[in-house]
C-alpha cells in the first residue's frame, strides 16, 4: 500500500536531515500500479525535492483518494525553476542550470524516466514551480 511505500522513503529522507511531513489517510485506496515502478517514480520525484532545497526546509508528502483517483503531492521551498524553463523540464536531458548556485549532479534524466513510468501505468504528473519559492508535483493514479 502507498502508505508502507511513502513511510519507508520518508525514513531514507530523515536521514538526510531533511524535514519531511508526511500526510496520508489512513483509509488511503491502493493504487492500480507496479509496486516497483510506483516506488522508483517516487524516490525520482522525492530525491528531486531534496536536491533542490535546502536541508531545514520543510518536504510535504501528502495523499488522498476517492473512488476513482488517489492523488499524490511532493511540495517543496526549495529553488524553484524558472518560468521559461517549466515545458521542458519532462524532455529527456534537460536541466536547468540558470542560476543554480549549487553544482548539483545528475543527468537529467529523472523526470522524463518517472513520467513515462507514470503513463504506462495510466497516471498523470503535473508540475508547479515557482523560482525561489518551490515546487509541486501533483500525481494521479486509478485506484486498485
Ligand atoms: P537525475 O534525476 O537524472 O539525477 P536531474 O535531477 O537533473 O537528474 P530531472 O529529475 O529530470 O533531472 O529534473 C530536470 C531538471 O528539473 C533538474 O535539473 C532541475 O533543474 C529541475 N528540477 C526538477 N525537480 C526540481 C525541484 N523539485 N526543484 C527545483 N528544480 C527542479
Ligand atoms: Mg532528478
Amino acid at each position: 500500500a502507498i502508505n508502507e511505500i511513502l513511510e519507508v522513503l520518508s525514513v531514507l529522507i530523515e536521514e538526510k536531515h531533511q524535514n519531511i511531513e508526511l500526510d496520508i489517510p489512513m483509509d488511503i485506496k491502493d493504487i492500480f500500479a507496479d509496486r516497483h515502478a510506483l516506488e522508483q517514480v517516487l524516490m525520482n520525484i522525492i530525491s528531486n525535492a531534496i536536491k533542490y532545497s535546502d536541508d531545514s526546509s520543510t518536504i510535504k508528502i501528502s495523499a488522498t483518494s476517492n473512488y476513482f483517483n488517489v492523488k499524490i503531492v511532493v511540495e517543496d521551498h526549495g529553488i524553484g525553476i524558472p518560468e521559461e524553463d517549466i515545458d521542458r523540464i519532462f524532455e529527456r536531458f534537460y536541466r536547468v542550470e540558470k542560476s543554480r548556485s549549487r553544482a548539483q549532479g545528475g543527468t537529467g534524466l529523472g523526470l522524463s524516466i518517472a513520467r513515462e513510468l507514470i503513463l504506462s501505468m495510466n497516471g498523470d504528473i503535473k508540475l508547479e514551480s515557482k523560482l525561489n519559492e518551490g515546487t509541486k508535483v501533483t500525481l494521479t493514479f486509478e485506484t486498485a
